[in-house]
């Protein structure tokens, strides 16, 4: 099979490698549809190191192409998403039901190889059939759907309260329209006023381009009081942080979703007196099923998102592309030549 494989930093190769088999427990993948996201990015440049030389790519569905001994759930034939994380199911976090936070947890395409190539192989309990009438464009989102359902959740908003985002990505884009979902007035705030149309196309009932006005001024007008109830940060950078704080209202929740890898200075004085509830939320633990509930009922739209596909010989230029502003989700659609 082909399949990109990192041998380094920035060193990314088309190549034939071994077809993964199916061990006990395994299932086979045939990769119809893989997501590029900035997890990649950084192991592509070397910020996160891995193992190589690894297959990296952890956002994808497939056809079922192989199960090995043990496996009852799936079968072959099976058009499944496929969450990208295990854990090892024993240990103080697993059993709590906090899976995510799992020290052993196996992630896809980090410590174990993904799904830029034809095929993948996973564990059986990473699997989840596809509702039948989801189309596979849709089912690519399914895993930063889940991201987002699950910051969402943390965030619990009530119908009719006033909610923000920060960052219009991915990521954004779908916290929108989840926070739609549950009936929150939504105001979007982006770095650039590039994609606030589309945020506005999707549900925001107002969106804001950071420096255009005051943040505290725009979270006034939609709550219609000091500040929104509830704000789902999904930028991760200390910038987006402060954002969140600035847009939240005396006594409201913020939600950290996304993961900001540079110091973050928080001005703890404002929290304390205001009584904010920071909440950090890690990837997702029971929120596949949601996901695929929601894409399933039509209540989150993601088409708009996918704004590019590249086949896997042509994988760096698809990194390229996840670089430039005019891009959302860059796709990697392995039975495409090159185009
Ligand atoms: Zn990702
Ligand atoms: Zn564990």
């Amino acid at each position: 099979m082909k399949a990109a494989i990192l041998h380094g930093p920035r060193d990314l190769r088309v190549e034939s490698a071994r077809e993964p088999e199916a061990g006990p427990g395994d299932v086979v993948v045939a990769v119809t549809m893989a997501g590029l996201c900035g997890t990649d990015y950084r192991i592509w440049s070397g910020d996160r190191p891995v193992g190589y030389p690894r297959v990296m790519g952890h956002e994808f569905i497939g056809r079922v192409l192989a199960t090995g001994s043990g496996v009852s759930r799936i079968a072959v034939g099976d058009r499944v998403a496929v969450e990208p994380n295990y854990s090892c199911g024993t240990c103080p976090l697993c059993l709590e039901g906090n899976r995510n936070l799992c020290l052993s947890r196996v992630a896809v395409g980090i410590d174990v190889d993904g799904c830029f190539a034809e095929i993948a192989r996973v564990p059986e309990r990473c699997c989840w059939p596809a509702p039948a009438g989801v189309a596979d464009e849709d089912l690519l989102v399914t895993e930063p759907l889940a991201v987002v359902v699950r910051a969402v959740n943390r965030g619990a908003p009530q119908a009719g309260e006033s909610a923000a985002v920060v960052g219009a990505g991915t990521l954004g884009l779908l916290a929108l329209q989840v926070l739609r979902s549950r009936g929150a007035r939504v105001l979007v705030v982006g770095r650039s006023a590039r994609r606030l149309p589309l945020a506005r196309e999707l549900g925001a009932e107002a969106t804001l381009r950071v420096g255009e006005e005051p943040l505290e001024r725009a979270a006034q007008r939609i709550s219609g009081r000091e500040g929104v109830d509830c704000v789902i940060e999904t930028a991760g950078t200390p910038e987006a942080v402060a954002h969140a704080l600035a847009l939240v209202r005396p006594g409201g929740r913020v939600i950290l979703t996304g993961l900001p890898h540079e110091p973050t200075p928080v001005e703890f004085f404002s929290v304390v007196r205001r009584e904010i509830t920071i909440t950090g939320s890690m990837i997702y633990q029971d929120e596949f099923p949601e996901a695929m509930r929601l894409l399933g009922a039509g209540s989150v739209r993601t088409r708009p998102l996918i704004t590019h596909r590249f086949g896997l010989d042509d994988i760096a230029h698809a990194f390229a592309v996840h670089r430039e502003p005019a891009s959302i989700k860059v796709a990697v659609v392995p039975s495409q030549g090159s185009v």
